[in-house]
């Protein structure tokens, strides 16, 4: 495997409750410190590619019955997902789900999970620093913050995780187009100073091709272009 490569998927196919496939055959290549941004319309299979990869298709009788997924040259297929998050691969699902009877604070600090115990005070002026509307939301419950506030909250509580490749399903989902704009140029940021590779699904092809440094487009459970 070339050097710069960080992950690399080989010709997947992912099955539900051992009958249903909903990929054949999917390869693509991440390479370290890019966005790399996967494309298609609902149902095309692009959650799915990345719960194949944070190893959550299992919670969803979900399987990798062929093919291989490689990360830094290590077969994670197999790996359970506690496992393959301690690698550095993080998933922001889509949809944005808070801890809503935690603050804002407290959803943040969650991220940190993976490694209780550790200082986490510079994670969080990290986080404020990239997402600055939080900083006034912060002892606020989770459940009564807007679309566009939980987003960069979710993306926030992923950070904290120290996130080697983040997972972004997504993310402009529902909201408005300057607030779309704002989180993109955030995730460009990210990648940016941070160095953090990045993998973003999205139906918004213009704004993810916008920040992206290359692009698969995915139709019917196959890659296309
Ligand atoms: P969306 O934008 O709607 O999230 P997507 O491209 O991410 O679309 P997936 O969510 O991966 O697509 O879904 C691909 C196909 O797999 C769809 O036909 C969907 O109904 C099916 N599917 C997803 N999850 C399951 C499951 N747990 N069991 C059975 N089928 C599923």
């Amino acid at each position: 495997m070339e050097d710069n490569i960080l992950l690399q998927v080989n010709n997947i196919s992912v099955v539900y409750s051992d009958v249903i496939q909903v990929l054949k055959g999917v390869s693509l290549v991440i390479r370290k410190g890019q966005i790399v941004s996967l494309l298609g319309s609902n149902g095309a299979g692009k959650t799915t590619t990345l719960k194949a990869i944070s190893g959550l298709l299992k919670p969803e009788n979900g399987k990798v019955t062929e093919g291989s997924i490689e990360y830094g040259g290590k077969g994670i297929h197999n790996s359970s997902p506690e496992t393959i998050t301690r690698l550095g691969i993080i998933q922001v699902l889509e949809g944005r789900q808070p801890f809503k009877y935690l603050t804002v604070e407290e959803n943040l600090r969650v991220g940190t999970a993976t490694r209780w115990g550790k200082p986490y005070k510079k994670d969080l002026e990290l986080v404020y620093h990239y997402f600055q509307p939080l900083v006034a939301r912060k002892n606020r419950l989770a459940g009564y913050c807007s679309g566009g506030e939980l987003q960069m909250l979710v993306m926030g509580r992923a950070l904290m995780a120290h996130p080697k490749l983040l997972l972004l399903d997504e993310p402009s989902l529902g909201l408005a187009p300057f607030l779309v704009r704002e989180i993109f140029q955030i995730v460009k940021r990210i990648n940016e100073e941070q160095g953090t590779t990045i993998m973003l699904v999205e139906q918004n092809a213009n704004m993810a091709l916008l920040i992206a440094h290359y692009g698969y487009v995915m139709e019917n459970g196959k890659i296309v272009m």
